[in-house]
C-alpha cells in the first residue's frame, strides 16, 4: 500500500524556483504544504537512471531519505519516435554548450537543431512523431513510493515557431493542433501538457479525483 500525500509538509525534490512554484500551486488546493529540497540544503543527486522514471524515483527517495519528510520529484523530456526515444532523459543534455560553443549554458536553439538534424539524417519522409514526457514520482521516508506518468504526443516541425513557452516548445506541435507549443496560449498549454496528465493520475490517485 503507498502512503498518502495529504495532510502534511511534502518535499519538492527540486532546486528551481518555477517548478517549486507550479507545483505548490498545484497542491495548496489539497492541504499540502510545499518546501523545496533547495531550501532544506539536500544535495542533489545524480540523475543516473535510463528512464524518466528511474530519475525522478532517484531525486524524490533520496529527499525523503534526507529529510524524514514525504517527498515528490519529476523528471521530463522529449522522445522522438525516428529516433528511437532520444534524447529522452538527455533532453536537457542536449541543450548543454560545449566550451568550443561559447559561453557555458543551455542554447535550445542548438538542441532543437540537433534534434532536426538527426531527424534529416534519415532522410525525406522520415516519421515526424515526438511526445513530451513527464513522470512524477512520491517517495516516503518508509520506502515506499508511487509513481505517475503523463504523456503529450504530437509531431516536430522546422523552423522553430513562437516565442512563449521554453526548451523544445517552438519545434512541438500536440496532436490535433496547428500552432506549436510556443505559439499557444500557456493556460491552454498546462491544460493538454504532458505535466497535466501527469499531475491528474496523481491528485486522482492522492486525493480521490
Ligand atoms: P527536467 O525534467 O528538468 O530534467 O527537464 C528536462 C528537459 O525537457 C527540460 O529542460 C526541457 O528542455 C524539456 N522539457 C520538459 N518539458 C517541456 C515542455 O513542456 N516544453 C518544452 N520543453 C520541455
Amino acid at each position: 500500500m503507498t502512503g498518502k500525500l495529504g495532510g502534511g509538509s511534502l518535499v519538492i525534490a527540486t532546486h528551481n524556483a518555477g517548478k517549486l512554484k507550479e507545483i505548490s500551486a498545484l497542491l495548496e488546493p489539497y492541504g499540502v504544504k510545499c518546501i523545496s529540497a533547495g531550501a532544506l540544503g539536500l544535495p542533489e543527486p545524480a540523475e543516473t537512471g535510463k528512464t524518466f522514471a528511474q530519475n525522478a524515483l532517484i531525486k524524490a527517495r533520496a529527499a525523503a531519505e534526507a529529510s524524514g519528510l514525504a517527498a515528490l520529484a519529476d523528471d521530463s523530456g522529449l522522445s522522438v519516435d525516428a529516433l528511437d526515444g532520444r534524447p529522452g532523459v538527455y533532453t536537457a543534455d542536449w541543450a548543454e554548450r560545449q566550451w568550443f560553443e561559447g559561453e557555458p549554458g543551455r542554447d535550445w536553439y542548438m538542441a532543437m537543431g540537433k534534434v532536426e538534424g538527426s531527424l534529416q539524417a534519415k532522410g525525406a519522409g522520415t516519421d515526424r512523431s515526438a511526445a513530451f514526457h513527464c513522470v512524477l514520482a512520491a517517495a516516503w521516508p518508509s520506502g515506499e513510493h508511487a509513481i505517475y506518468e503523463g504523456k503529450c504526443s504530437g509531431a516536430l516541425t522546422w523552423p522553430p515557431r513562437g516565442e512563449m513557452g521554453f526548451g523544445y516548445d517552438p519545434v512541438f506541435i500536440p496532436a490535433g493542433r496547428t500552432q506549436t507549443f510556443a505559439e499557444i496560449d500557456p493556460s491552454e498549454k498546462h491544460a493538454i501538457s504532458h505535466r497535466a496528465d501527469a499531475f491528474a493520475k496523481l491528485v486522482a490517485d492522492q486525493f480521490g479525483g
